[in-house]
This record gives structure tokens, C-alpha cells and sequence, in this order.
């Protein structure tokens, strides 16, 4: 047995090699010529922490994340509470490099990943086996490719039709990680808080002794002074105005799930297989739903193909509706002028249960993985 790739060293690659390790399989982990984005945080929905227990992680990861017990919607303009949701199952925030470093370290247990720290230039297909050339002119034969290098990489261009997944012209994420200690008191609570204003939105909650900031606005409101402009000296979030703070711009990829998810013994996941805007917290953690259900598969079935078959079907129902309502869900948060306006008095008067219901479908974990 030649074994199988993973093409990728963000979440879902690592976890997926994860998975597929602890399925008896030895592993080729290739790429990291750019090394991932590690900077802030990500929050772990409790579909996401489903799949950590899959994978065997959940101790880890209960040891090195934030637990936060209530989502709270704030208007932006006034300040006015517009709901609050007590979070009952496991919901918590990590810092990228530790979620990364956790999985490292059980990849790093199972003895059964080869590193070889180049990119994927050239996937081939021949006899059931699959060729990868790698940018340096490697070549390295396997049983099977678990493609997770991204939107952009070349899993999606060599499975699916529909080529790389975008991102959007229009809108913009302006992200930072500070001390809590250098912010006002409310930063510190253990939720996960979403201000609404008119085409902006605000998302902060806290990881450890810091706090994650996400402001999403229209790429046009980004110039000189934008912080002055979006919060003003009376705003609950004036200290967001302070010219030390290092923000990072970041494009929202737009939501698009592949057209289809394997060729041959070539299976896309992570943001390869599902890009989608960050609106509903979900793309890391449907990509470690992909490596448990990816692990699961393997660990049932001897043929590879009828394991990535198996892996494709399931996922690709599973998530399209997640693509989905992460879209609207941006959508929504971003209106303006009186819709903005009637969107705040719709979620004031549904309360939590609105909020409840919208969010159900999206946390129902993959029930296999129970
Ligand atoms: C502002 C923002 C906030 C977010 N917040 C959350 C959140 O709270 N919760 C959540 O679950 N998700 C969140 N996400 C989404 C999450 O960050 C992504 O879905 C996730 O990081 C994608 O992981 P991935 O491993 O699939 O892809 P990537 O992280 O894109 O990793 C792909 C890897 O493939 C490598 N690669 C590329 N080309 C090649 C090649 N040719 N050969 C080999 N390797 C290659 C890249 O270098 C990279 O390391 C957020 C996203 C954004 C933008």
C-alpha cells in the first residue's frame, strides 16, 4: 500500500490526516510553503466540538479553549440588547495556533505521518493510484488524495468544474487580537457578542487573557480613519478608535459549495470542498466534521473510493444548507438604512428562540458522529 495524501497543513488537512491516521492509514502531508494564518481566534460551535470528540481531542481542546455561555445581539447605534442566547452544549473559542497545535500533537502521536513541505503543483490519475507532483518536481505516489489546500488550491481545480471558490469584492473583515487587560470590562465576559449596525457588524469575544475583534464592513468605508467613522466617542465600543490597535484585513471568501466533491481517488475537504463567509462561525469547524466523517469512513471500509464516496455524499448533503445560511446570515447583518432598522425589531421580538431555531439545523452535528 502506497497510502494516502493530504494536500494542505490548515485545520482541515491536519485533522483530516488525523483521521485517516487513526483509520490505519499512513499519511503524505504535503504543503507549507506558505505557512498557515494562525493569528485570532475561531470559535467552536458544538457541531464543530462534536467532531473534537471524534477525533479523540476532546480533553485537549477543553484545556487550551474559552468556554463562552451566552451569544448576545446588541444594536449597534444604541447599545440595546437584542438577544441573548444561553448556550447550553459546548461552545468555546480557541486561538488558531492552539486548535492547530492541538491536532499537531495527536498527528505527531500516531507515528504515521511523513511531512514533505512542499506545495502541490500537479495531481495525476492513473490505474487507481493518484501522482502528485510537487512545485519543487517531486513526484509521490499514492492510494488516495484528501484534498484540503484551500479555496484556491489545486483539489477544487482537479475535481470539480466550477474551478476556485472567491472572494468578495465588496466586503471586508478587519480583525485584531489585544490583551483584555488594555480593554473596558464588558470585553472580559465569556460570550460571544454581535453588534449590528447599518452594513456593519461586530463580532468580539474572548480567548484566554485576550479578546478577538471581527469588524465586517463594505471594503468602500475602509479608508483612513474608518474607526473614528464606525464608532463614535459615546459608542460602547470607543475603544475600538484607538490608533495602536494593529488591525488586519482580511477578504470574506464568498459562499460556494463544490459542484462535486471527489474524482476518482481524489476527495476534496475543508475550505476546498465548502468556502463560505465567516457569518455563522462554521468553516473550521465543518472542516473538522469533514475529518471525522472522513476517518469514520476509512475506518469502516477497506476500498478507498467506496470510503470517499461514502465521505462525499454525506458531507455534501450536510453542508450546502451551512454554505447557505452562513450567506444569508451575512446578508442579513449587513442591511442598512430601515431594513437594518425592522431586522433589529424582528430579532428583538423573536428573541432567542428565533435565534435558536435558525442556529438548530446549523449545530445538529453529523448524528454519525455521535
Ligand atoms: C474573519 C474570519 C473569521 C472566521 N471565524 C471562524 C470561526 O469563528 N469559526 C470557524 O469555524 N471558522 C471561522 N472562519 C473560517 C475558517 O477560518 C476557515 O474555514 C478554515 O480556517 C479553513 O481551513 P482549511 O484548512 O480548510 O483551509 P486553509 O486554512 O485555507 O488551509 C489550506 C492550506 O492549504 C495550503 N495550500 C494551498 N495551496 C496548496 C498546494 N498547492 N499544495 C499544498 N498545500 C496548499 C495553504 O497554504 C493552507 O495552509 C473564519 C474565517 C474568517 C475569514
Amino acid at each position: 500500500m502506497a497510502g494516502l495524501a493530504v494536500s494542505g497543513g490548515g485545520i482541515a488537512g491536519i485533522a483530516a490526516a488525523l483521521g485517516a491516521a487513526r483509520a490505519g492509514h499512513d499519511i503524505t502531508l504535503l504543503g507549507g510553503s506558505t505557512t498557515p494564518n494562525l493569528k485570532g481566534g475561531v470559535q467552536i460551535a458544538p457541531n464543530g466540538w462534536a467532531a473534537l470528540e471524534s477525533l479523540g481531542l476532546g480533553d485537549a481542546a477543553r484545556a487550551c479553549s474559552t468556554r463562552l455561555h451566552t451569544i448576545t445581539v446588541r444594536a449597534l447605534d444604541s447599545g440595546a440588547t437584542l438577544i441573548r442566547l444561553p448556550l447550553h452544549d459546548p461552545y468555546a473559542s480557541f486561538g488558531r495556533a492552539a486548535l492547530a497545535g492541538l491536532v499537531e500533537e495527536a498527528l505527531g502521536g500516531t507515528g504515521r505521518v511523513t511531512r514533505i513541505a512542499e506545495d502541490v503543483a500537479h495531481i495525476h490519475q492513473d490505474d487507481g493510484h493518484v501522482t502528485l507532483i510537487t512545485a519543487a518536481g517531486t513526484s509521490h505516489k499514492c492510494d488516495g488524495l484528501i484534498a484540503a489546500d484551500g479555496g484556491k488550491g489545486p483539489g477544487r481545480r482537479h475535481v470539480t468544474a466550477n474551478g476556485s471558490a472567491g472572494v468578495s469584492a465588496e466586503k471586508v473583515a478587519m480583525r485584531a487580537l489585544l490583551p483584555l487587560a488594555d480593554m473596558p470590562a464588558h470585553f472580559a465576559l465569556a460570550e460571544s457578542n454581535l453588534w449590528l449596525g447599518r452594513g456593519v457588524h461586530v463580532v468580539h469575544y474572548p480567548i484566554g487573557e485576550m479578546v478577538n475583534l471581527v469588524v465586517t464592513l463594505p471594503a468602500a468605508r475602509t479608508g483612513d480613519g474608518w474607526q473614528a467613522r464606525l464608532f463614535g466617542a459615546s459608542s460602547p465600543l470607543a475603544a475600538l478608535v484607538d490608533g495602536q490597535i494593529d488591525w488586519a484585513r482580511t477578504a470574506l471568501p464568498v459562499a460556494a459549495t463544490a459542484g462535486c466533491w471527489r474524482r476518482g481517488h481524489v476527495v476534496l475537504a475543508g475550505d476546498a470542498a465548502h468556502s463560505m463567509p465567516p457569518h455563522l462561525a462554521q468553516g473550521a469547524g465543518q472542516g473538522l466534521q469533514d475529518a471525522a466523517c472522513l476517518g469514520r469512513h476509512l475506518g469502516h471500509e477497506d476500498d478507498i473510493e467506496a470510503a470517499f464516496t461514502l465521505y462525499a455524499r454525506e458531507r455534501a448533503a450536510a453542508v450546502s444548507r451551512i454554505v447557505q445560511k452562513a450567506d444569508i446570515s451575512g446578508r442579513i447583518m449587513g442591511l442598512s438604512g430601515p431594513a437594518a432598522h425592522l431586522r433589529d425589531m424582528v430579532l428583538n421580538a423573536g428573541g432567542p428562540r428565533l435565534m435558536q431555531n435558525w442556529l438548530a439545523e446549523v449545530w445538529s452535528a453529523d448524528p454519525s458522529l455521535a
